[in-house]
Parts: structure tokens; C-alpha cells; sequence
């Protein structure tokens, strides 16, 4: 009989191929990108029309590539990036198939435009089909810009098989977020039909993600930082209670690739246990570094799964982690649900367990003072300086003094120089009490109808002003720390706490170093719990960036609205009817009662006509 064993022609393969790499456009959109972060480009455009359907373009100003490499690009198992099987394993590249660019000219029409750097002149290849049209010497900028048009043009059931332009072009999206979030080094932009979608800077991770995701992603993030022999976290994980419905924002990038781990992302739900509502999920932008050679990357050609080699280790390292961030920032206790017990405890209070000896005046030692504090904070931001004896222990928030602790008790600022709406402007009837609406709003009826107050802006405008008047008097209370306060900071982000050092000081802070990459904290605020330390200088370092351009921009302002932003009460938060007096006497006693630091109403009132106008 004859020989029926064929090797299949060189286009068929790559068609075959595609049909692996390239299921939308959305996956060109992936293969494109990630070229061009491998050939070392500090800036990235993407261009898309259609979705994708019609256009997808990418332009980098990466190395680029010679004359022979553009033509053998197009080649199957052509890679500049390994160079036998044992490379697999010590892989700092994206790409390493070789695939991509064949599977691609495989079904649609591709231009690739590139110069090196070394050149004068750079190349045009257009291939259609895997059928290279031409190639031609063109005058181009140095790196690399591949257009793939007409996707699936020769192949009719995958072009008809492509979801709705809305579909796709969410696909095309999301992929463009997981790489700009990987790569918050590298500038990208993204044009979809001709207008621009995101233009994301240079930036570090926190404005990255909030960059793509809007200002308000900045309030609902904690840190997470973990660095283990086997494995390095750093990231970001969502307050729980911004927990969304949808698994919509959760990334996990290992070395920089972008995977999807049910059981890595069961570690995360799992250090969530109990703070989160049913139905809800935690949103999480977490990297994670290991050795290259523990991992597997090669078992999945889209390359989003991953094989561990010490999956276990790996899981419970993530879930102490994201706890211990969660209990650090003092996460629970604005929750009103059930909670982990474990979390009652902010961290350093644990590790300082063994120094029990040391405090041991202090009988009345109460772990949970910090939670009782914060809430006291909230609302009297200014507790009366301590002796300075007794400031030796306030990283503990001991109080000696105070016999019977009592958890519930709110204490308020001692010396009170509030012009009470309620008795002095007569605005507010003396007997009168307020109203707390869905942990958010405070009703009060005046003399001409009824005031509804925005419990988080109007706190906002309280703690703003009295962060002003430190800065400007320049002799805040300052309550000095147990034990220094050690925390990391990118170099970039040094130099802003350098630049801002001096006012910070004003506000209380004191600090025994800035240097490097780490700032040593001696002292905080009076009021301002450690566990939060943190939180603030990460908000105070991000709005600063954000906020360099503004020709307005005043250091001390910008301190001011940071930290109040930080420290004042959020939506969500219960307050006792004498808190919510207290806030409301407080922010009448403020200069601009009416809006918040960033010029947002703080109340609004309604007048018994309006209502009843509504009544007839
Ligand atoms: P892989 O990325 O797996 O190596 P590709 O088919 O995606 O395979 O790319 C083939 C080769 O073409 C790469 O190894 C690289 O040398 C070169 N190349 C592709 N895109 C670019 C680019 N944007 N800039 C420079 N070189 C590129
Ligand atoms: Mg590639």
C-alpha cells in the first residue's frame, strides 16, 4: 500500500497553530503587547478598531529588529528568546514560542514597521496570509509597530464565531489592564476608534491601579507586603467593604505574567473569611515573585496557567499575608458583621506580647482600645496631650489612669472651643436630636426645615481644618512610640516623604531617618493609631503625585486634605447620637462649614415650604 503520512504545508500548521494563540482579538491584542514589553519598551500605544476585529495595532519604542529578524519573526519557532529546552526554566520573558507572530500572519493581514536603534532606515513587511506581500525600506521611529488587520479574514466560521463589538472589546480591555498592571515601569495608551481610552504614566503600582481603575480605588486599598525565601507579595488587596459582586478585579501576577489560580485565589477568600457579605468578593492586585525555575509556566499555550512546585507553601505564605494586612490596617472593625476573632488583635499588639513585662503599670492593658480609640478619634480628633510619663506608653494605648475601662465609652476632645449651632445660632432647636441615616447621613431639623449632613465630608472638613491650624501654629501634640515604626517605601516615594518631612513634623509625626528605601517613625500624631501610620503616608505619597501638576498646590494643604481623608469617618461607620452631635456642632465650628477639602457639599437643608410643596 502507499505511504498516506503527509507533513502538513507550513501555512496549514500555522493556521492550526492559531487557532491555539489566537481565539479573539483580544489574544493578539496579548501577543502584541507582551512583544513589545520583551523587546524593552518603556512606552506602548495600542490602537484598535472595531474591537479589534478591524485593527489592532500596537507601536513600542523598543529595540526593534534588523532586516533578517523582521522576515524570520514570521517563521514558526522563531524566537529571539531561548535557545534550548533547559531555558524554559529560567525564562524572564514573556514570549518564547515562537508562535505568535506565525499564527497571527496565518489569518489576517499584518504590517510590521521597525527600526533599531543603530539604523538609519527601518523595514515594512506586509504579509496576508502567511504570504509576504513585501518588504521595503521605510523611514520609521526606532522600535516596533505591528498592525494586524481583517482578523480571521480567511478562515469565516472563527470571524463569524467573534462575540459583539461590546464583548469583544471588554476582552481587548481587560487585557490591556493585566499587562498595564504588571508593568506600572512602562507607559501605555489605549485609542479605540479614534479617541483615547487610557493614557496610563510612568507610575508606581498604587497609581497604576488607580489609574486605570479611578480615584476612588485609592481609598479602598491595604497594602500587602510579604518577603519569604520561597516567595515575594507585594500588592494591594480591597477593603472588604468595597468587596464586589462580581470576581471582576482580582489579579494575580507571578513574575510579571498575569495567571488565574483557583487555589491561590481560595487562599485570598480564605484570609477573608467572615469579613466579607455573602455573595461578595475581594478585589486583589497582588505580585508575586518566585524563583523561575519553581515554576511552570509551558503547560497552557495562552500561558494563564501556572504549575507551582510548592503549591502549599505558596497558599498559606498569601493567606497570612493578606490576614496580617487586614489586621494591620485595622480592617475590622468598621465592620458590623461577624468577624474573624483572629483580626480583634491588631498585629503589633500580638508580636509585643513577650514585652508585657514592661508595661506592667499598666493593668488595664486593653488590645481592643485601639478599635475604641479609632472610633474615638473619629469623632475627637484632638485628645488632650498626655503627660509626657505616660507618652512612653501610648504606642500601647495604655491608660494608667483610667481605672475601669469601659469599650463603649466615646471620649471626647476636652477643650471645647465649638460654636454649638445647637445653643449659640439657634439654627438647630437645643432639643432636638439627631438622626443617622444608612451609616451615612446625619439628620437634624433647624429652625427652617432639616438639615442631612454627609458624615464622611463633614469630618472631612473638621480634621482638614485642625491639621491647617497645627501646620500653621506648628506645635501639634506628638505621642511617642513604643518601638520605632519601621516602614518601606519605593526610593521615588522617599523623596517625597523627604520633601514633606518638615510639615509632617508639624502635624505630630517625628521620624529618627529617611533614607534609602525606609522611614523610621518615633512618633505619630496624638490620636492616630499605628496600624495606620502606614495607610496615610501610602495615601499622603499618592495624592502628591497626583497632584504635583496642580499649579495650586501647597504642601501643607495638600498634607491637610490628605490626612483628613484618611483618618475621617467613612460612610458605613455607626455613630452614637452624642458622636453625631458632636460632629455636627464641630463642623459648624469650622471656617467653611459648608463643603468639604475638596469642595464637596457637607450638608444640605430642606425647608418645611419645599416639603411641603412635595406634599400637595
Ligand atoms: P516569541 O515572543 O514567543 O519569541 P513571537 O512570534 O511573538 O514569538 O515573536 C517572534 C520574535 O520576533 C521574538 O522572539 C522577537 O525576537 C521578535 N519580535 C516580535 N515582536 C517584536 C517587537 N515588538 N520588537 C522587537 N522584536 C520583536
Ligand atoms: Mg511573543
Amino acid at each position: 500500500m502507499a505511504d498516506i503520512i503527509q507533513l502538513l504545508p507550513d501555512h496549514v500548521a500555522n493556521q492550526i497553530a492559531a487557532g491555539e494563540v489566537v481565539q479573539r482579538p483580544a489574544s493578539v491584542v496579548k501577543e502584541l503587547l507582551e512583544n513589545a514589553i520583551d523587546a524593552g519598551a518603556d512606552t506602548i500605544k495600542l490602537i484598535i478598531k472595531d474591537a479589534g476585529k478591524t485593527l489592532v495595532q500596537v507601536i513600542d519604542n523598543g529595540k526593534g529588529m534588523s532586516n533578517t529578524d523582521a522576515r524570520l519573526s514570521f517563521e514558526r519557532h522563531a524566537t529571539s528568546k531561548i535557545r534550548s529546552a533547559e531555558d524554559l526554566f529560567q525564562l524572564h520573558t514573556k514570549g518564547f514560542r515562537g508562535e505568535a507572530l506565525a499564527s497571527i500572519a496565518a489569518i489576517a493581514h499584518v504590517e510590521l514597521k521597525t527600526k533599531q536603534e543603530t539604523d538609519d532606515v527601518g523595514n515594512c513587511l506586509i504579509i496576508e496570509g502567511s504570504n509576504v506581500v513585501s518588504q521595503d525600506i521605510v523611514v520609521t521611529p526606532t522600535g516596533t509597530s505591528v498592525s494586524v488587520k481583517n482578523l480571521f479574514f480567511n478562515i469565516p466560521a472563527r470571524r463569524n464565531f467573534l462575540k459583539s463589538d461590546s464583548v469583544e472589546l471588554r476582552h481587548v480591555i481587560d487585557e490591556f489592564h493585566r499587562v498595564a498592571l504588571a508593568h506600572p515601569n512602562i507607559s501605555f495608551a489605549l485609542y479605540n476608534n479614534g479617541s483615547e481610552s487610557f493614557n496610563l504614566p510612568i507610575s508606581n503600582y498604587r497609581q497604576r491601579i488607580v489609574n486605570i481603575f479611578g480615584s476612588k480605588t485609592n481609598e479602598k486599598l491595604v497594602p500587602v507586603e510579604e518577603d519569604t525565601e520561597v516567595l515575594k507579595i507585594s500588592g494591594f488587596v480591597g477593603k472588604p467593604e468595597f468587596a464586589k459582586k462580581t470576581r471582576g478585579e482580582q489579579y494575580f501576577f507571578v513574575n510579571d505574567r498575569f495567571i488565574k489560580s483557583a487555589y491561590l485565589n481560595h487562599a485570598i477568600a480564605s484570609a477573608f473569611d467572615g469579613l466579607l457579605k455573602t455573595g461578595t468578593h475581594a478585589s486583589y492586585f497582588l505580585n508575586l515573585k518566585v524563583d523561575p525555575q519553581t515554576i511552570d509556566i509551558n503547560i497552557h499555550p495562552t500561558k494563564t496557567e501556572i504549575k507551582f512546585d510548592d503549591e502549599h507553601t505558596l497558599y498559606a505564605i498569601l493567606r497570612s499575608a493578606v490576614k496580617h494586612s487586614l489586621g494591620q490596617f485595622n480592617i475590622a472593625p468598621v465592620l458590623d458583621f461577624d468577624r474573624d476573632p483572629n483580626l480583634d488583635t491588631p498585629y503589633s499588639y500580638k508580636r509585643s506580647d513577650t514585652d508585657t513585662p514592661k508595661v506592667e503599670v499598666d493593668r488595664s492593658f486593653n488590645p481592643f482600645q485601639d478599635e475604641v480609640n479609632s472610633k474615638a478619634r473619629a469623632i475627637a480628633y484632638k485628645k488632650e496631650p498626655s503627660p509626657s510619663w505616660e507618652g512612653l506608653y501610648v504606642g500601647l494605648e495604655s491608660k494608667g489612669n483610667e481605672s475601669k475601662p469601659n469599650f463603649t465609652e466615646v471620649r471626647f476632645e476636652s477643650e471645647e472651643q465649638t460654636a454649638s449651632i445647637f445653643e449659640e445660632d439657634n439654627q438647630v432647636e437645643k432639643s432636638q436630636t439627631t438622626y443617622q441615616l444608612h451609616n451615612k447621613y446625619i439628620v437634624s431639623t433647624i429652625k427652617s426645615g432639616m438639615l442631612v449632613i454627609d458624615q464622611h465630608r463633614a469630618h472631612q472638613r473638621v480634621l482638614y481644618e485642625d491639621f491647617l491650624q497645627n501646620l500653621t501654629i506648628k506645635e501639634a501634640a506628638s505621642q511617642q512610640l513604643l518601638f520605632p515604626l519601621q516602614l518601606h517605601f519605593s526610593p521615588q516615594d522617599i523623596e517625597i516623604i523627604k520633601q514633606l518631612k518638615v510639615d509632617l513634623e508639624h502635624t505630630g509625626f517625628a521620624f529618627s531617618s529617611v533614607k534609602e528605601e525606609f522611614v523610621d517613625i518615633t512618633g505619630v500624631p496624638v490620636g492616630v493609631p499605628e496600624s495606620e501610620v502606614s495607610i496615610i503616608l501610602e495615601q499622603l505619597i499618592s495624592d502628591v503625585e497626583n497632584e504635583v501638576p496642580d499649579s495650586h498646590f501647597s504642601a501643607s494643604d495638600l498634607l491637610a486634605k490628605s490626612m483628613a481623608k484618611s483618618l475621617a469617618i467613612k460612610t458605613g461607620q455607626t455613630l452614637q447620637k452624642d458622636e453625631q452631635e458632636h460632629l455636627v456642632n464641630k463642623l459648624f465650628a469650622c471656617k467653611e462649614p459648608n463643603v468639604s477639602p475638596t469642595n464637596r457639599a457637607t450638608f444640605i437643608t430642606m425647608s418645611v415650604d419645599e416639603l411641603d410643596k412635595k406634599f400637595i
